[in-house]
């Protein structure tokens, strides 16, 4: 084991890289999360998580929720603008919002809004169902309730029921159509609105949501439209309900340079409103604060290169410099980050419920009389494959061997058992072959493809439409890292597919060290020893996306809270049961009670007619219910 250490694991899975201090791997060889950094004392292994779960009896895959992390970022983002502002001197506050879309789970919400009370920080809503749930979660009056996503009358409504209730319900206007509405629907309520506008920014985010600005975004105003806004707002004498400048570039902006491009046109927008007569309070700088998802700190679409601290100095520090320029204050500012406040919370882990390994059946290839001679040049390759100088040529000889053994079967000029054999010395040539180029510095670009197509594919008990959803539609890339035996220097290469039956149910995309690879080092698997496997940083979008393919529906959840004063440094607070069968088949329609019933009905006539003897019946009635009412995953 001396060419394997923990470093070299790290090395490999890159855990410090993307954890965000928030996972290690531990002397032990097993992964830990250290979900309050301020108390590193505070170490949860994962390898207890997993027997607590087991001895809860919960069924994986389950989604592991770290509540404290959570707290801890949350208070990371306040504290961050708190201090800059501090040192910057700049003279507005923080008054951040959690964007409710990146995660609606109950949970999730209640925990955040906790977290973020001594920070007065606030939620945003985006659907008018986000908003019924914002107004009745966030219940502190010096908070901000930011309300963006196209509007109707019952939407207004709601936001200016939240204004009776005492909230700072900001209203953003996102077309002009629904400003005319909100103006109309105020007056005849005879409450006052505030009122935020958003504005289309002609610069774009880098990445993957670049298309949320430029003048094709599909929400926002444009410079003509704000302008309009404000007279027409002052017309009504409304003047002084427009009190938010709001702009939203994409999420996960991988570039620092574009936080700092939309910064300087937000702040001039800001201060020439402010000097024609409209002095707002708040600047909404909406989402993008990107997550490190590869480890590689770079402008890779799964990545980001800056951190925290740089995108809220570039925030402050943008707004100051344009503010004191102009000689106007400096507004309040307001960020609306979602994925940088979940994204690290919540992991899925499951179990490796089988290998499919690639092309390793074989037979007997031994000789045999009146054999085609396409067998026999087979042989004599594998046969002289120690005395060949050029292994480039076995190869191509061996390729086309095998194109015409093929021809050939079809042909009927070669029998199925010798193109098995043929097949079978083939993969023996390639895998010998692979060993060979391993030592070599120059592989040829037919044979870099070798190591993929000789490696496994490790079975994981859960669906990528369900759990990983970006990396399906998005082709993002998540860190997956067996979560024991790190240790131990994994020496099988694989992809990971679900149990779907779906091709694109897998994931083949990784990254090592700083190169993006199709295959993953894991452990070999033990006989009667379950291997588990981390899919981190799901927290955000991921966790509330996950489809209904193939009726997998959603996962067992534990929540985990730390405890000091427990010797494992957590317990598992909660338990939210995920989907059985017979709820998926309720939302799709089924009625699993009268199914059952019609099962039972077919099985009690076979047991009338004899086939099935009354006992036996009995039996798979209650199966075929119990199978209803259980998980849609796989029992190992
Ligand atoms: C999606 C969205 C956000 C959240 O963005 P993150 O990149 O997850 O922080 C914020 N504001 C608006 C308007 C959004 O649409």
């Amino acid at each position: 084991m001396a060419d394997w250490s923990i470093e070299e694991a790290e090395r490999v899975y890159g855990v410090s890289q993307w954890g965000g201090g928030y996972f290690q791997i531990g002397e032990n060889g097993n992964v830990h999360a250290t979900p309050v950094p301020d108390d590193p004392s505070i170490r949860i292994d994962f390898k207890s998580v997993i027997e607590e779960i087991r001895q809860e009896g919960v069924q994986f895959p389950v989604v592991v929720r770290f509540h404290d992390i959570l707290r801890s970022q949350v208070a990371s983002l306040n504290k961050t603008f708190r201090s800059t502002i501090e040192e910057a001197q700049y003279t507005g506050q923080y008054q951040g919002v959690y964007p409710v879309k990146v995660n609606q789970m109950r949970e999730v919400v209640e925990e955040i809004v906790d977290a973020g009370t001594p920070f007065n920080y606030g939620l945003e809503a985006g659907s008018k169902a986000e908003l019924l749930t914002v107004l009745a979660m966030n219940t502190n009056e010096d908070s901000l309730t930011i309300l963006n996503g196209y509007k109707d009358d019952e939407f207004m409504r709601l936001a200016l029921l939240g204004r009776k209730l005492g909230r700072k319900v900001v209203v953003v206007v996102e077309k002009y159509s629904e400003l005319l509405l909100l103006v109309k629907t105020a007056k005849e309520l005879n409450i006052d609105p505030i009122i935020g506008v958003r504005a289309k920014m002609t610069v774009k985010g880098r990445g993957k949501w670049e298309s949320s600005g430029g003048e094709r975004a599909k929400f926002g105003l444009t410079i003509t439209e704000i302008i309009k806004t404000a007279r027409y707002l002052e017309e009504q004498g409304m003047a002084d309900c427009l009190k938010l400048l709001h702009f939203h570039i994409g999420s996960q902006l991988t570039d620092i340079r574009a936080v700092k491009e939309a910064m300087t046109e937000g702040a001039r927008i800001y201060a020439d409103l402010h000097k024609m007569g409209f002095p707002l309070d708040y600047v909404d700088v909406g989402g993008g604060l990107g997550i490190d998802y590869d480890g590689s700190n770079s402008t890779n679409e799964s990545s980001r290169n800056y951190s925290m601290q740089e995108y809220v100095a570039d925030v402050v520090y943008g707004m100051k410099e344009m503010c004191d320029l102009e000689g106007v204050p400096h507004p309040n500012l307001v960020s609306e980050s979602g994925r940088a406040i979940t994204a690290h919370h919540s992991c899925v882990v499951t179990e490796i419920v089988g290998e499919i390994k690639s092309n390793s059946a074989s037979i007997d290839t031994s000789e045999k009389e009146g054999e085609h001679f396409f067998l026999k040049n087979m042989r004599e390759l594998a046969d002289t494959f120690e005395s060949q100088t050029n292994m480039h040529e076995v190869y191509n000889d061996a390729s086309q061997y095998k194109e015409q053994a093929l021809d050939a079967f079809k042909l009927r000029v070669i029998t199925l058992e010798e193109l098995a054999k043929i097949e079978t010395l083939y993969w023996e040539i390639m895998a010998r072959l692979q060993v060979w180029y391993r030592q070599e510095e120059y592989v040829p670009e037919e044979l870099q493809e070798l190591d993929y197509s000789l490696s496994s594919q490790y079975l994981c008990n859960f669906s990528v439409f369900q759990s990983a959803a970006d990396t399906w539609a998005i082709d993002q890339l998540l860190p997956v890292v067996p979560l024991t035996r790190l240790n131990e220097k994994p020496s099988v290469n694989c992809s990971l597919v679900d149990i779907t039956c779906d091709s694109d149910g897998k994931i083949d995309q990784f990254t090592i060290g700083r190169e993006i690879t199709d295959v993953l080092p894991m452990h070999p698997l033990r006989k009667d020893e379950s291997y588990y496997v981390g899919l981190f940083l799901t927290g955000a979008y991921q966790d509330v996306m996950g489809d209904m393919h193939n009726l997998f529906g959603r996962l067992n959840e534990v929540h985990i809270f730390s405890y000091d004063d427990d010797p494992e440094d957590f317990y598992i607070e909660e338990v939210v049961k995920g989907s059985s069968v017979e709820d998926v088949l309720n939302i799709m329609q089924y009625n699993p009670r009268a199914m059952a019933s019609d099962v039972k009905r077919f099985i009690d006539r076979k047991v009338s007619s004899g086939v099935i003897n009354p006992r036996e019946g009995v039996r798979w009635t209650d199966f075929y219910e119990d199978c209803l009412s259980g998980y849609t995953y796989l029992k190992p």
